[in-house]
């Protein structure tokens, strides 16, 4: 490409929505509002299922989660019941947007995308992401970048620990990540002239999770603790004041994205999936009930009775104990369909713990995607549009827990994420319709004047060439 082909650049903000970016926080963010004024920006719709892995693959692959094989963050290993795995670089089915960019010479530079260890060679520099294991040296390709990168950084963090108690620690470990990704993007920028980069910044996700409920009155934990809710807005403050930093670095005929995985909403509590089947008769035990906060594969389990169990998580996962697929199968796979429209009744017909339904969607992978590649769930189930949790955990004598049953967590997932794109010959933003996630990707390849294969779901998002 000639020196003054297009450039992009996308600044990943994971779980920003438009009620943390466009109101709570907005007045410690003053560059990134100059930015999204002048930019189209509306809402994103995430995927099914509303989780970071998958969606940012979506996001940048223009395929969805059936296609790549990625369901959410754990998955089952098949002809096992509790053996899971996580996602890595290596279980995508598909090219990303950076592996096309790079088949077509062009140069990127990439931080953090998930599923982004062990980090994919590419025409330029792949940071790994935030599933990075710790100590692991192979985090960056080219590998002799490493020790550039960490000097840069002053460190370089790939995650914090989060769902713990002690905020403090948590507080002060998310800003210093944060600093550090935008002091090497800054850095890895000022390098060369690159076609396409971007980054992805976990920070916001674990600042939601760790502190919505000194930020958000509506919480229904609400707790007033002005140190921590100054920690909010101090960490977007910051986040604002690196990434305008960043900006005015970036020349004005760069197109810039501002993008969200999915959004994020205060947690109301979480629905027990598993003491439910256990009521529905659906899951059954062997002897007594175990003590509060058992996980399912530490209890014994009469696979013999059990036509399906749950798993835990911003979504319920569900399987079913099918006859030679599972180690001591129980269902008849023609039995399957049948039990299948019976059980989605009756999940469809749980009531909240004030007796109203509580609002429960069903998706049937093989019903959503377009093909179910790797290991997908039997059933995905939302409870009110995700903002209960599942709890996978036994031994209440409750359906509903008021906390997360995995560790302290103030937030969970919502199906509205948000996009901003600038628009420099404009000059002057507009907001946009909601646009797809699946269309992000094909509209940086368009933006870029890289060809959109006919063969990915995604489409170029019109109007911006
Ligand atoms: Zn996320």
């Amino acid at each position: 490409m000639p020196a003054s082909g297009p450039r992009v650049v996308v600044i990943g903000l994971d779980s920003a929505s438009p009620w943390t970016l466009n109101e709570r926080f907005r007045p410690f963010t003053p560059r990134l509002n100059e930015l999204l004024a002048r930019s189209v920006r509306g809402t994103l719709r995430t995927i099914d299922p509303p989780i970071t892995v998958p969606a940012w693959a979506v996001m940048f692959s223009g395929m969805d989660p059936g296609s790549l094989g990625i369901y959410g963050f754990r998955h089952r290993r098949p002809g096992t019941y509790f053996d899971q795995y996580v996602p890595s670089s290596r279980t995508l089915l598909q090219p990303m947007v950076w592996d096309r960019l790079s088949r077509l010479g062009r140069r990127v530079a990439v931080m953090g995308m998930p599923p982004g260890y062990p980090p994919p060679t590419v025409n330029g520099v792949y940071i790994s992401d935030f599933l990075t294991p710790d100590g692991a040296r192979d985090f960056v390709s080219p590998p002799s970048l490493a020790e550039e990168i960490r000097t840069a950084g002053g460190g370089y963090t790939f995650d914090v620990t989060f769902r713990a108690d002690d905020r403090d620690r948590i507080a002060r470990e998310l800003l210093e990540m944060t600093r550090q990704h935008l002091a090497v993007a800054r850095h890895l920028w000022k390098k060369e002239r690159w076609d396409f980069f971007a980054l992805h910044e976990i920070g916001p996700d674990r600042l939601h999770h760790t502190f919505w409920k000194y930020f958000d009155p509506r919480h229904p934990r609400y707790e007033e603790n002005p140190k921590f809710r100054e920690v909010a807005e101090q960490y977007y403050r910051r986040l604002d004041a690196g990434i305008g930093a960043w900006l005015d670095e970036i020349p004005d005929d760069v197109r810039v994205l501002v993008v969200s995985d999915h959004g994020s909403q205060a947690m109301q509590g979480c629905f027990c999936i598993n003491e439910w089947l256990i009521q529905q008769g659906h899951l059954t035990l062997k002897g007594p009930r175990p003590k509060p906060g058992t996980p399912l594969e530490e209890a014994s389990i009469d696979w013999g009775k059990t036509r399906a169990w749950g798993a835990g998580g911003y979504y319920a996962r569900i399987f079913y104990n099918v006859k030679g697929r599972e180690p001591e199968g129980r269902l008849a796979a023609r039995d399957v369909p049948e039990f299948e429209a019976q059980l989605t009744r009756e999940l469809q017909g749980i009531r909240g713990p004030d007796g109203r339904p509580l609002g429960v969607d069903v998706r049937v992978p093989k019903m959503i995607y377009r093909q179910v590649r790797g290991d997908s769930p039997d059933l995905m189930v939302y409870f009110a549009n995700a903002a209960w949790r599942s709890a996978g955990t036994l031994g209440y004598d409750t359906l509903y827990l008021a906390e997360n049953d995995t560790g302290p967590d103030d937030s969970v997932h919502s199906f509205d994420g948000v996009y901003a794109i600038s628009d420099p010959a404009q000059g002057r933003g507009t907001v946009g319709p909601t646009e797809r996630l699946i269309d992000i990707g094909p509209t940086v390849l368009d933006l870029l004047g890289a060809p959109v294969p006919p063969e990915i779901q995604g489409r170029p998002i019109a109007g911006f060439r």
